[in-house]
């Protein structure tokens, strides 16, 4: 008797073994990760692989990063992340460190975020207008970032296309379309103020520009947070896309969609499969359906609805909350991974339960930093290779609540970029409200740069 449940016990232990295996990678297939996001990173750089290329690589026009020299006073938005934000921010000259800002957050109600394009635009305008009242700034016309954190096809500072929305939105007759000009066309049908909108940036970008400020070592900029993405300053004599071969442009990577052309599909697993088919872009964002906040709760979710249904978990019993798509946001796994076994997820849940749940997180949580890892240590060594060195010192520039939040995330994804590429020291800081401020740096760089001109 007592050996029957003992052999069951170890029975079902090495079934929930081998189901998280799956989601540990060996040195051996992280290397074959960072070689494959390598060729990525090229194809997406050349004039006749770009159009298949998973990874994008678009220019965004941001030529150099802050000096210190940058100054006046600006309208900032924050549009893709968690929260949708309309700022101002003040940078004095003379030291670093010397940028104020006045904010206010907004909700997105998920009815404007996939709803159409005129109302999602509309609603943008609605808030600007109530901060400005707020700030009493109504009549000041002042030069206006855009930080809109999803792929577009730049082809000017103040232009671009919308490729696809990611993560939550799915607004109708957007992709294809210039923002800046949606925008513009939303501030004249409420025909109540008017802004001057000079730059749209993406949230590495943005990221990046503001960790510049204070370190000039920061080159890139990478967002772990809702989403997952990565900027870099690339010669641009490699961007093929770009007339010109003098001097850098920051290119915005768009590496969430690394393996969308099947080559990580060894990787992937059926919990994989699984979340990308029920989210809003099926095959989309592969590699941000395994490395992003949005998306690690639900791969949680589907292993803890799998190992129930296998009699492994919660005595069998599917609950209506694990049901629940979106239960488990990045918050709360992070509180699972932190705090140990006896949280009552409110799922029925034994102590043993609970040693299976945060496990699963772990191993989830574990495997996005690994690849979050893998694919840094490719754009760094391409960095170093291309400015022909053998050593690289550079800092990366962060932000995202996953980074944040998360209670291991940050150092594992730090030990794998040090195995994977050993020939860079890569320094992290984290951003301080990167994506607002940075576009409102953008935007004072080229200010600094009309102004010049005029002389
Ligand atoms: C978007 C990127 C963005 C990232 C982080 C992704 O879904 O495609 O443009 O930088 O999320 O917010
Ligand atoms: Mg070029």
């Amino acid at each position: 008797m007592v050996t029957a449940v003992a052999q069951r016990l170890a029975s079902q232990r090495k079934e929930i073994d081998d189901t998280l295996a799956t989601f540990a990678l060996s040195p051996t297939q992280l290397q074959e990760v960072k070689a494959k996001m390598r060729v990525e990173l090229e194809r997406g750089l050349k004039k006749d692989t770009h159009p298949t290329a998973s990874v994008k690589m678009l220019p965004t026009y941001v030529y150099r990063t802050p000096d210190g020299t940058e100054r006046g006073k600006y309208l900032a938005l924050d549009l893709g992340g968690t929260n949708f934000r309309v700022l101002v921010v003040k940078i004095r000259t003379g030291m670093r460190n010397s940028v104020r800002m006045y904010n206010k957050i907004y909700a997105i109600p998920l009815e404007i975020m996939q709803g159409t394009g005129e109302e999602l635009f509309d609603h943008i305008v609605q808030c600007i207008s109530d901060f400005l009242d707020y700030m009493g700034m109504k009549n000041t016309r002042l030069p206006l970032g855009f930080t809109f954190s999803f792929p577009c096809n730049q082809t000017g500072i103040d232009k671009g296309d919308l490729v696809s929305w990611t993560k939550g939105f799915k607004a109708t007759d957007c992709e294809g379309y210039d923002v800046v000009d949606m925008l513009r066309e939303a501030i004249k049908r409420r025909n109540e103020f008017d802004l001057d909108i000079v730059a749209i940036v993406n949230d590495t970008v943005g990221t990046m520009m503001t960790c510049a400020y204070e370190d000039p070592k920061c080159q890139i900029g990478l967002i772990a947070g809702t989403g997952s993405n990565v900027c870099y300053m690339e010669e641009m004599k490699n961007i093929e896309l770009v007339e010109g071969d003098e001097g850098q442009m920051c290119v915005n990577t768009e590496w969430g969609g690394f393996g969308e052309n099947d080559n990580i599909e060894d990787i992937r697993t059926r919990y994989d499969r699984e979340v990308d088919g029920g989210s809003l872009n099926p095959g989309k964002q592969r590699f941000e359906k395994m490395t992003s906040g949005m998306y690690l709760g639900e791969i949680v979710r589907q292993i803890l609805i799998d190992l129930t249904k296998r009699g492994l978990l919660f005595r069998g019993r599917i609950t209506e909350r694990l049901k629940t798509k979106g239960i488990f946001e990045t918050k709360f796994l992070s509180q699972i991974e932190r705090y140990s076994s006896h949280l009552c997820l409110g799922l029925d849940s034994t102590c043993d339960d609970s040693i299976i749940v945060k496990e699963v997180c772990g191993a989830v949580s574990r495997r996005a930093a690994q690849l979050c890892g893998a694919g840094m240590a490719a754009v760094v060594d391409k960095i170093r290779e291309n400015r022909g060195l053998d050593h690289l010192e550079i800092t990366v520039g962060v932000d995202g609540t996953l980074y944040k939040l998360h209670p291991h995330f940050s150092t594992i994804l730090k030990d794998t970029v040090r195995e994977l590429a050993p020939n860079c020291k890569v320094d992290f800081i984290l951003s301080e409200d990167g994506s607002g401020k940075g576009a409102a740096l953008i935007t004072a760089v080229i200010d600094k740069y009309l102004y010049a001109m005029r002389f």
